[in-house]
C-alpha cells in the first residue's frame, strides 16, 4: 500500500485548480495522468524578464528578445478591419516609441488594461516592423501596483497543442506546492559528496531555474532527481531479482549424451563464446538458485544453438524446455532449426502457435502435460491458462526487445517449481540499457560470429539514384542472389508502410515479374507465411518488405538488401535488417538509400554503419545519437522510460545506483529502519509499487 504521505501526489492532475477535464487530458498526454508526473516535467528553457532597457537604447539587433519596459500609454488605434491588427502606440521617458500590437482583439479589454496617459509595465518579445518598434502581444501588461507580482524568470516547459503555456506552468506550481517534505533516502555522506541538495529543494530548483545553468542536466539539482530515478529503477530489479533467486530451482545436470550426439551431428564446431555460454549455463542450471541469465549475442552468433544444446540439459534431467518468441515468423523459423536436429537425435519436439486450434491443439497440450514431447516452441500462446507442463524445468525467452519482464514471470511460473530461465536478445543493448532492464542479470554474450562469413560491403547512396540500383539487380540475380527490398518505415502508420510497400511491389513486378514477392504487417498471417516462404525456397528473388522482416528471419541465400529511406530509421534496426544478409558464404551487399537533405544525425548514423559492423559498438553509438528513450523502441521493449535521467550523460550515475541498489540489498532487504522506509517511499514515488512486496517478504 502506498504511504499515505505520498497520496497529494497520486491525485489526478484534475485535482489541481485551474485544470478541467480539457486540460487534464492534454497534461495526461504531455506528463501523465498524477499530480506526481508534473513533478517530473522539468523546464526546458527559461523566460528572463530582467533586461529593462529604454527604448532609446534598443536596435534590430535585440528583435526576438524578452524585454521588460516601462511604458506611457499613447494613442489607441482600432483595427480597421479584422485582418488587420489593434494598435496602442507608447512612449518611454528616453523618448523612443513602440507600438503594441493585438490581433483580434477586444477594445472595451484594451482600454481598461492601457488606458491612455496610464503607466504600464509591459514585459514580451521585441520586433521591428518597418524600422519601426513593436511588440506584438506582450506577456505582461502590469500597473506599478501589480509589478512586484511578475516574476523576474520564468520556466518554460515542453509544450503540447491545445494547451496553454500559462496553464501548465500553473499546473506545475500547484503540484510543486503539494509536494510533502519526504524524508531522505539518499546516503548523507555521499549527498553531501556530490554537493547535493534534498529532495524538495532540488525539485524547486530544477523548477525555478533563475540562470539557465539549471537547465543542463549535469546541474546538481538534476543530477540528484536523476539518481533518485535510477536507484529506484535499480533497487526495484535487485529486489525483485532477490525473490526469485530464493524461489529454489532445481538442480538441473544432464549427463550429456543428448547434447554430445546434438553437438557430433552439427556440420561445424562450436565457436569459444558458444562454448563458454554453455558452461555458463550449464554452471547455473546445476546450481541450486533458480537461473536468470541473459543470452546476447549479435544477429548471427549462434544463439540458437546454444539455446538448443541447453535446452537438452534439462531433457536428460528428465524434464521439458520450452522456447519461445515473439512472432509467428520467428518461432516457425526455430522450429525448422530445432524440429531436424533433435528429431536425428530421437528427441520429440511440437510447434505451438495462437493459429493451433481444435483437435490438433488438444493432441498437443496433452502430449505437453503427460511429458512425452519434452521440446516445445511457442509464441505467447504458450502463456494460455490451458496449458500444462509435465515438468518443465527450463525455459528460453528469444526476447528481441519484444517481451516484458511481465510475461517472463508468467511462464516461469508454469514450472512446478521456479524455471531456470534464459533470455535471448537478438540486439546487442547497450550495457546500461542492459542494466536497466535486467538489473545485474548474469550475462553471457556471443561475441565473435561463426567462422566463414563475409563482411557485407555497406553502401550509401541518394534515393536519386534508385534507378541505377534496380538496373543493377537483374544481373545479380542471373548469377543467383537474392535480395530483401525494405520499404520506408512511417512513424506508427502500419497502414502507410503496407502502401508504400504495395507500390514499390507493384513497380518491382513490371520488371521481375512473379519473381517479385511482398511481405507486410497488414497481411493475413497465411499469406505473410506463403510469402516468407516462397523467398525462402528460393521461388521469389526479390522480396520487398517493411520491417517485419526485422526480427531474425534467416535467408542464407539473400545477399543483397536494399533500405529506401534508410534516414528513417534507427541505427541498431539498420544493423539489425543489414543482418538478414551476410549469412551465407556469398559476398554481401546493401545498400542505404537515403533522401536529400541529410541531418547531422542521420549522417552519422550512416556512416558508422559503413565503418563497423560491431553490433555492440553500434548499440553505443545509438544510445549516444538518440537517447535512451528512443533506442529499440522503448515502448515494447519493456525498457523503463525514464522522466528525469538522460542515459547517455546519467550513465555513469547508473552504475553508481546499481552498487548501492545491490548494497541496500544485502544489507537491508527488508527495508527497515529509518531509510528503509525512506526507500520505500522512494519506491513508491517512482511507482515501483510491485516490488516493495518483495521487500516486505524479508
Ligand atoms: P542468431 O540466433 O544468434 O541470430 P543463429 O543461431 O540463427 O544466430 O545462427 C546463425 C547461423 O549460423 C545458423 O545457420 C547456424 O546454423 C550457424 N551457426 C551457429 N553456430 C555456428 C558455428 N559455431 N559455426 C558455424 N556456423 C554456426
Ligand atoms: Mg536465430
Amino acid at each position: 500500500m502506498r504511504p499515505e504521505i505520498l497520496f497529494p501526489l497520486f491525485a489526478p492532475v484534475s485535482s489541481l485548480t485551474g485544470v478541467g477535464p480539457q486540460n487534464a487530458r492534454l497534461i495526461g498526454h504531455l506528463a501523465g495522468p498524477n499530480v506526481v508526473d508534473l513533478l517530473w516535467h522539468l523546464p526546458s528553457g527559461i523566460i528572463d524578464r530582467r533586461f529593462r532597457p529604454k527604448l532609446a537604447e534598443l536596435t534590430e539587433a535585440h528583435d526576438g528578445q524578452t524585454v521588460t519596459l516601462t511604458l506611457k500609454v499613447g494613442g489607441h488605434e482600432p483595427s480597421a478591419s479584422k485582418r488587420l491588427p489593434y494598435r496602442v502606440h507608447c512612449t518611454d521617458d528616453s523618448g523612443g516609441e513602440i507600438t503594441l500590437i493585438f490581433f483580434h482583439a477586444r477594445a472595451d479589454y484594451l482600454l481598461r488594461t492601457l488606458p491612455e496617459g496610464a503607466i504600464r509595465m509591459v514585459s514580451g518579445r521585441l520586433e521591428h516592423y518597418r524600422g519601426s518598434l513593436q511588440m506584438t502581444h506582450p506577456d505582461y501588461i502590469l500597473s506599478e501596483k501589480e509589478f512586484a507580482a511578475m516574476p523576474e524568470v520564468e520556466p518554460v516547459y515542453p509544450m503540447t497543442a491545445g494547451l496553454s503555456a500559462k496553464t501548465l506552468t500553473k499546473a506545475v506550481r500547484g503540484a510543486l506546492s503539494r509536494a510533502p517534505r519526504l524524508p531522505e533516502w539518499q546516503d548523507a555522506p555521499w549527498l553531501r559528496q556530490n554537493h547535493w541538495l534534498p529532495w524538495n529543494e532540488s525539485l524547486l530548483r530544477a523548477h525555478q531555474p533563475s540562470e539557465g545553468a539549471e537547465l543542463d542536466a549535469t546541474d546538481p539539482a538534476r543530477m540528484r532527481l536523476a539518481y533518485d530515478e535510477l536507484l529506484a529503477n535499480q533497487l526495484a530489479l535487485m529486489l525483485t531479482r532477490r525473490a526469485m533467486r530464493r524461489q529454489t530451482g532445481q538442480r538441473i545436470a544432464g549427463d550429456g549424451r543428448l547434447r554430445d550426439r546434438l553437438i557430433a551431428s552439427l556440420p561445424f564446431r562450436l565457436t569459444p563464446s558458444q562454448i563458454v555460454a554453455l558452461a555458463e549455463i550449464s554452471g547455473d542450471m546445476a546450481s541450486e538458485g533458480r537461473m536468470l541469465r541473459l543470452l546476447q549475442g549479435d544477429v548471427g552468433s549462434g544463439k540458437t544453438i546454444v539455446a538448443l544444446l541447453s535446452m537438452l540439459i534439462a531433457v536428460e534431467n528428465g524434464g521439458q524446455a520450452a522456447i519461445m518468441a515473439p512472432t509467428e515468423i520467428l518461432v516457425r523459423q526455430h522450429y525448422a532449426v530445432i524440429a531436424p536436429l533433435c528429431e536425428a537425435i530421437g528427441v520429440k519436439t511440437a510447434l505451438l502457435t495462437g493459429r493451433d486450434k481444435g483437435k490438433a491443439r488438444e493432441a498437443l497440450l496433452a502430449g505437453f502435460a503427460d511429458g512425452s514431447i519434452p521440446i516445445i516452441v511457442g509464441t505467447h500462446a504458450l502463456f494460455q491458462d490451458d496449458v500444462v507442463f509435465h515438468n518443465l524445468q527450463m525455459a528460453v525467452i528469444d526476447e528481441q526487445h519484444r517481451f516484458g519482464v511481465h510475461q517472463r514471470l508468467l511462464l516461469s511460473e508454469k514450472g512446478v517449481r521456479a524455471v531456470d530461465t534464459l533470455v535471448m536478445s537478438a540486439t546487442p543493448i547497450p550495457r546500461t540499457l542492459t542494466l536497466t532492464v535486467y538489473g545485474d542479470m548474469d550475462t553471457s554474450r556471443l561475441l565473435e560470429k561463426p567462422p566463414g562469413r563475409t563482411p557485407v560491403d555497406t553502401r550509401v547512396l541518394p534515393l536519386a539514384r534508385m534507378e541505377e540500383v534496380i538496373a543493377g539487380l537483374p544481373r545479380a540475380m542471373d548469377g543467383g542472389a537474392q535480395a530483401f527490398w525494405i520499404c520506408p518505415l512511417v512513424e506508427e502508420s502500419e497502414l502507410i508502410d503496407a502502401a508504400a510497400a504495395e507500390e514499390r511491389y507493384a513497380e518491382l513486378q513490371k520488371i521481375f515479374g512473379d519473381k517479385a514477392g511482398v511481405v507486410h504487417g497488414r497481411m493475413k498471417a497465411a499469406d505473410k507465411d506463403r510469402a516468407m516462404e516462397d523467398f525462402i525456397q528460393g521461388r521469389t528473388r526479390i522480396l520487398v518488405a517493411t520491417t517485419v522482416i526485422e526480427v531474425g528471419v534467416d535467408v542464407p541465400n539473400a545477399s543483397i538488401m536494399i533500405i529506401e529511406h534508410a534516414q528513417r530509421f534507427g541505427l541498431a534496426q539498420l544493423h539489425q535488417l543489414r543482418g538478414r544478409v551476410g549469412r551465407g558464404s556469398r559476398p554481401s551487399t546493401c545498400m542505404l538509400l537515403y533522401q536529400r537533405p541529410l541531418g547531422e544525425t542521420a549522417r552519422a548514423r550512416l556512416r558508422i554503419l559503413r565503418e563497423t559492423d560491431d553490433g555492440f559498438r553500434i548499440a553505443e553509438e545509438d544510445l549516444r545519437l538518440r537517447g535512451a528513450g528512443e533506442v529499440l523502441g522503448v515502448k515494447q521493449s519493456g525498457i523503463p522510460e525514464f522522466r528525469l535521467a538522460d542515459l547517455a550523460i546519467h550513465g555513469a550515475l547508473l552504475d553508481v545506483a546499481r552498487d548501492d541498489a545491490r548494497m541496500i540489498a544485502d544489507q537491508n532487504p527488508e527495508l527497515k529502519g529509518e531509510r528503509g522506509e525512506a526507500l520505500r517511499i522512494l519506491l513508491y514515488l517512482f511507482a515501483r509499487d510491485a516490488t516493495v512486496k518483495f521487500a516486505r517478504a524479508g
